[in-house]
């Protein structure tokens, strides 16, 4: 026997069984954006690797240590993308979005990779729902993006849901605040792990996120942003603040919440949602008012999220939402000789341009074979069709959920399958 392949680690396949929370999820997020007038960009899945060099910067774990870097052969650099704000930033500055209406609002999904230590939530490949805004300053513009994610999550039916939120301020503020958090590190380089010597330095806003058990004495004392910000950056918090105590949304100011990624300024926030253990932020995002230009555009602000839809699937497994399920196919056609066969098959091209879902009895198997696999399909209906039926222009109709069965005229098969799927004989 030839080798048996195995998925890459940190790689998953969704089988048919799963697709029904997928289903839900997409068509929740889809209709969402539609509602709150995001406009749907599809965005290439590998971009220049300095894209994200810049973009996502230098210092963070992404660059550093994640990402799925490669030559092409054209000698090319090139990255699978980690996540999706720099490439729809490119796309925003390349395509002249700027001269749109503003805010410009837009929205993408698909796949993005991180070579990251896989476990429980936590994939090399995942899948994430990403929307983003620019062009407006407004702390309203905030409380959108972020109620479209609480939405999505209360459509989704999750329970125990809480918003995590920070400011980490901006360049007028923020230098002002690392002088301090350098200071109260300095003296105390020797409590703190490895990593985080060297983060003292190269970037030092992500001490406060480090997950080592010896530096969390550290943390719990160390400066909080929110207590070193200038008055804009003060203001718009305090704003935002207001929206969210308005609406009566649950949110923790967390000051450890710095997120992962260099181009956040002002608001940062994560979604937590209960159940999926340590991975609880089912999506994270914040303010981005320097990226822009930082990628060649004209200064732009900017604000975005995105959500991890497989934390959401794991998250709706554990909290006990089951979305619909697929239905299954509506119509099988028994076909019981090749003149069966032939009529069969007109037919379930005819059945099918009426977007009735059906399927066939494939091969020349017996009757009982082909009445278990209409069985195992969970079908409502069985067109049986046998060689005298197709000669007298006729075929049985079963209804599978009453047991009863009737000969049709040909001409009819198909009102007669409507009629009984919508419960009228
Ligand atoms: P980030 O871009 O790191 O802020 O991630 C945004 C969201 O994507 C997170 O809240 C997760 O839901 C999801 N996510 C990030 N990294 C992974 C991963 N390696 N595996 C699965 N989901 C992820």
């Amino acid at each position: 026997m030839s080798k048996q392949f195995q998925n890459p680690k940190g790689t998953r396949d969704v089988l048919p069984e799963e697709q029904h929370y997928w289903r839900r999820i997409e068509s929740v997020f889809e209709r969402l954006a539609d509602v709150y007038g995001y406009e749907k960009l599809t965005l290439p899945i590998f971009e220049e690797t300095v894209l994200f060099q810049r973009g996502v910067g230098e210092g963070t774990d992404i660059v550093e240590k994640e990402m799925y870097t490669f030559e092409d052969k054209g000698g090319h650099s090139l990255t699978l993308r980690p996540e999706f704000t720099a490439g729809a930033v490119r796309a925003y500055v390349q395509n002249g979005m700027a001269s749109r209406t503003n805010p410009v609002k837009l929205w993408s999904a698909g796949p993005a990779f991180r070579y990251e230590r896989p476990q429980a939530g936590r994939y090399r490949q995942f899948t994430q729902f990403n929307a983003e805004a620019f062009g407006e300053i407004d702390p309203a513009l905030d409380f959108e993006i972020m109620s479209l994610a609480w939405q999505a999550y209360e459509e989704l039916r999750f329970k125990n849901l809480g918003f995590q939120i920070n400011s980490i301020g901006c360049p007028e503020c923020r230098p002002g605040y690392l002088d301090r958090l350098k200071a109260y590190y300095k003296d105390r380089v020797h409590d703190i792990c490895g990593d985080c010597r060297s983060r003292l330095d190269r970037n030092p806003l992500r001490l406060l996120d480090c997950k080592n058990p010896q530096c969390q004495p550290v943390i719990a004392s160390a400066p909080a942003t929110t207590q070193h910000l200038c008055a804009e950056c003060n203001e718009h918090f305090e704003t935002l603040r207001g929206y969210l105590d308005d609406r009566k949304r649950p949110y923790m100011i967390n000051p450890r919440l710095v997120r992962g990624l260099d181009y956040y300024t002002k608001t940062v926030f994560e979604v937590w949602a209960e159940g999926i253990g340590a991975q609880n932020a089912v999506c994270g995002g914040g303010r981005y008012d320097g990226l822009v230009e930082m990628l060649g555009g004209k200064p732009t602000p900017g604000i975005g999220f995105a959500a991890g839809l497989e934390r959401i699937v794991l998250t709706m497994q554990a909290q006990g939402v089951k979305p619909e399920p697929v239905p299954p196919p509506k119509v099988y056609l028994l076909p019981q000789s090749e003149t069966g066969k032939r009529c069969a098959v007109g037919l379930l091209a005819d059945l099918r341009r009426s977007r009735i879902e059906s399927l066939i009895g494939f091969g020349g198997r017996s009757f009982k074979a082909l009445m278990r696999e209409a069985n195992n399909r969970g079908v409502r209906i069985v067109l049986i069709l046998g060689e005298d039926e197709v000669h007298q222009g006729i075929c049985q109709v079963k209804d599978m959920e009453t047991g009863a069965q009737r000969s049709v005229p040909l001409a009819d098969a198909i009102s007669s399958v409507r009629n009984i799927l919508d419960g009228k004989s």
